[in-house]
């Protein structure tokens, strides 16, 4: 797919992702879905409102009248759109820098679309096949005032609200200006939590901080919470699907400590879980220590969305999914990742718990990273023949659904090649950093060996 990528398609506002291309995006979705009424919503970022005005232009022009939900989490237009049975198209460039912005297209079933819908969709962008309704046929738009209630509300009745409330919990919540800023607050302190915030006025220059919930840009919420002697420090990105977690003390929690944690705690035996294929040997360990099933699929949110379906449709349980980034999958509620619901499935951890000991032990994993450039075709094909040649030879488990994985039970390494850069990427995992060092570097030095000869 060209237009769309494994999570939409995303570009500099205004110059790649201008009004005429979001236009024709929405007629494109409009044609394909030939729903009569369609909801339209977006995150707080400067362009969308300018980005929202078009794509409801080409959704009137198919046909279709248009929910205008105003400033939303993407799960609260997910759930939007289940509830009414209506698509969507939500303007967002999710964790994108504030200059970004962004489409993605949720079907009426309130999931994101599969690959396949995508491409339909792609179709009719490429070949502007798209239906024009009569002068008396346009569609009409109207403004829906109480998404983010709704959401809130069904967030509240999704959730242990009691238990929550018993423990008696302080959050300290970094919504980081955006969609979460207008819901995560009212959420928390419903389920009966003090709050406190940081960033979170809803404002689309993002002055606080970055949408990324990556470290770099909370050092103000890991000070929050030891200034507010919070029990716990919740960070989302732009379109609050994601939530990043700080324990007690104020450190941050990797993502993938908290993916494991949660799966942990949702996993019985016979049970799947979904993940990518760089996923981290913490859930490698869940998976093995309870008896269930690791799938693992190219990197992506689609595709781990596509498989959980497949899966599913097969009977088997899928409780829990994700990434280590904080997007994260609870099926039984919906197929979709949604921060504030995964922020309170972690508070349902700390009735019991504090957060620094439900993360301890998936604490202390060593990660390494090395990258392989290449300078042309010869030379990236040379790199992947030696990557395969090692994946062959290796006393291992091989996965090559996205590069070559090779995992040694207590280890993994995986050589991939970049989507967006000339070079192929290596990740390595284990408990000992000299292992995680020692696996990455004998897989660099073939590839580079391999390189050196062509
Ligand atoms: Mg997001």
């Amino acid at each position: 797919m060209k237009v769309f990528g494994s999570s939409g398609t995303r570009g500099v506002a205004n110059e790649e992702l201008t009004p005429e291309f979001v236009l024709k995006i929405a007629k494109a979705a409009g044609t394909v879905w030939r729903s009569g009424r369609i909801a339209l919503a977006r995150d707080t970022r400067a362009t969308g409102d300018m980005l929202a005005d078009a794509a409801a232009s080409g959704l009137a022009s198919v046909g279709a009248d248009v929910d205008r939900l105003g400033v939303v989490p993407t799960p609260g237009a997910q759930a939007y759109a289940e509830r009414e049975g209506v698509p969507a198209l939500m303007i967002t460039a999710s964790h994108n820098p504030p200059k970004y912005n962004g489409v993605k297209l949720v079907g009426d079933d309130g999931i994101e679309l599969t690959v396949d819908d995508l491409e339909r969709v792609e179709e009719k962008f490429l070949t502007e096949a798209f239906d024009a309704a009569r002068w008396n046929e346009t569609g009409h738009g109207h403004r829906v005032e109480d998404a983010r209630d709704r959401y809130v509300d069904q967030l509240l009745a999704a959730v242990d609200r009691e238990r929550i409330a018993d423990a008696d919990l302080t959050v300290a919540l970094d919504p980081g200006h955006g969609a979460g800023a207008l819901t995560s607050p009212s959420f928390f302190r419903k389920l009966g939590c003090d709050v406190v915030t940081v960033n979170s006025q809803p404002d689309g220059h993002f002055p606080g901080r970055d949408p990324e919930p990556v470290p770099e840009n909370l050092g103000d919420l890991g000070r929050l919470v030891r200034a507010s002697d919070a029990d716990v420090g919740i960070a989302h990105d732009g379109d609050a699907d994601r939530a990043i977690f700080y324990d007690e003390t104020g450190e941050y929690v990797e993502g993938d400590a908290t993916l494991a944690a949660l799966a942990a705690a949702e996993l019985d035996p016979g049970d799947a879980v979904v993940s990518a294929v760089n996923v981290s040997q913490r859930l490698v360990d869940v998976a093995n220590r309870t008896d269930a099933r690791l799938e693992l699929t190219p990197i992506g949110s689609t595709n781990i969305i596509t498989r959980i379906r497949e899966l599913r449709r097969q009977d088997v349980h899928v409780p829990v999914a994700g990434e280590g980034n904080g997007g994260i999958f609870f099926p039984d509620y919906r197929v979709t990742r949604d921060g504030a619901y995964t922020a309170a499935k972690f508070l349902e951890l700390l009735v019991d718990a504090r957060a620094s000991e439900v993360v301890a032990d998936y604490d202390g994993y060593h990660n390494v990273r090395v990258n392989v450039s290449y300078a042309d075709d010869a030379e990236r094909d040379a790199l992947l023949a030696a990557a395969e040649r090692t994946a062959t030879e290796a006393d291992a488990d091989v996965n090559t659904k996205d590069g070559y994985r090779l995992d040694y039970g207590d280890a993994w390494v995986l050589a991939r090649p970049s989507g967006t850069e000339p070079m192929v990427r290596i990740y390595a995992e284990a408990r000992e950093r000299d292992r995680a060092e020692t696996l990455a570097e004998e897989i660099e030095s073939t590839l580079l060996a391999a390189k050196a000869s062509v």
